[in-house]
């Protein structure tokens, strides 16, 4: 889940990364309540989670005299489509350098990355685009609790030791927070010390109950809804809604559908050992999205028993037209119940997938 900029900063505050001070507004009125506290430059930042945001509009100089007015400017706005809720006014950094720094994993590697530029700020892609050597790049063991100092200097070169240290603090916040990326760009100087101008933390959805973190922002409700079931699921673009056992047949359906010119809705994956109620479930979130007209079932009985399947599908009683193909443990019993009811079912997946199809058009 990503976070904003504002609960970013919080975080890496907590380890000991210096952040401006700054005010959270989710109107333009509130500044007035905090007029005392601004009294010089400020920046106002608008909170979304947006890449390119500075350029994007979304980022402005102001001082005591034209905060509010440039708030009301981006709660007026949007910011490539998403409109301004909250907006952040901070002291404004005298910055004379901006660094980038960001913390990954490298998969390939098993290992933690970090990425570090002398030349940080809104143009790093370009910056890094242009010049090969202008990005540097460190991985080592995940099991150790600081970034070892050889490799920060391999990684910072020639920048101040408070850089380093901001760097080990990051990787602080990367490992007790889960994060899947951590970044600070831009990492600035000050006259009066070292500062996190910006802040991007992206948390691992798997370790969001052991952060506390209740609701995954980032997912529909459709999804979240799947997520209680333990179904695998994604929403897709097109019209056939899918659903499946197993990630390789569920794909491979969705690769069948593209074949024959189709597009699905959705992946569902219903897992192993689906029963009644599950498919139940299954079948109804599928029909709730919007842009569904048909429902492609593709069932394998293994754990999974195929009149269960059957039943589950009935049991949802949804009025968009499902296409059943079930194969293996009482696929018998499953596809007579379903006739009784008049589903259509075809015998394999080909067959069901060009009838679907045929029918969304
Ligand atoms: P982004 O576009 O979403 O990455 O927004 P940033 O928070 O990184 O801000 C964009 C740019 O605004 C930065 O690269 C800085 O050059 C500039 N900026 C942000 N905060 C300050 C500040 O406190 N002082 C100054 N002088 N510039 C700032
Ligand atoms: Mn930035």
């Amino acid at each position: 889940m990503k976070l904003l900029e504002y609960e970013a900063k919080q975080l890496f505050a907590e380890e000991g990364i210096r952040v401006p001070t700054g005010i959270l507004v989710s109107k333009h009125e509130e500044i007035l309540l905090h007029m005392d506290e601004l009294a010089g430059k400020v920046v106002v930042k608008a909170q979304v989670d947006v890449g390119g945001r500075g350029k994007a509009g979304g980022v402005l100089m102001a001082d005591h005299d034209t905060v509010i007015e440039k708030a009301r400017q981006l709660f007026n706005t949007t910011i490539k489509g998403v409109p301004v809720t909250r907006v952040l006014i901070e002291e404004r950094l005298d910055i004379r350098h901006e660094y980038y720094v960001s913390i990954a994993i490298d998969r390939a590697k098993k290992q933690p990355v970090i990425l570090f530029a002398e030349t940080g700020g809104m143009d790093i892609e370009e910056t890094a685009q242009k010049e090969k050597n202008a990005v540097r790049s460190v991985s080592f063991c995940p099991l150790l609790p600081d970034v070892p100092n050889f490799l920060l200097r391999e990684l910072c070169g020639d920048s101040p030791a408070e850089i380093q240290k901001t760097v080990n603090r990051l990787y602080h916040v990367f490992c007790h927070k889960d994060a899947l990326l951590a970044e600070i760009n831009p990492l600035v100087t000050t006259p009066d010390g070292v500062y996190a101008a910006d802040a991007k933390l992206i948390i691992d959805d798997n370790s969001l109950a052991r952060q506390g973190i209740a609701i995954n922002r980032d997912l529909s409700e459709r999804e979240r809804e799947a997520e209680k079931h333990g179904f695998s699921f994604v929403e897709l673009a097109g019209t056939i809604g899918v659903i499946g056992n197993g990630a390789g047949l569920t794909m491979s359906t969705l690769d069948l559908i593209e074949f024959y010119g189709g597009r699905a809705a959705d992946f569902l994956d219903v897992g192993g050992g689906a029963d009644t109620e599950r498919v139940m479930h299954a079948v109804r979130l599928v029909a709730s999205v919007p842009s569904v007209r048909v429902i492609v079932v593709n069932l394998l009985g293994g754990i999974t028993r195929c009149d269960e399947v059957a039943r589950g599908i009935i049991a949802a009683g949804v009025a968009i037209p499902v296409i059943v193909r079930i194969a293996g443990t009482n696929a018998e019993e499953g596809r007579k119940l379903l006739s009784e009811k008049g589903y259509e079912m075809l015998d394999t997946m080909d067959h069901v997938v060009k009838k679907a199809v045929e029918v969304a058009g």
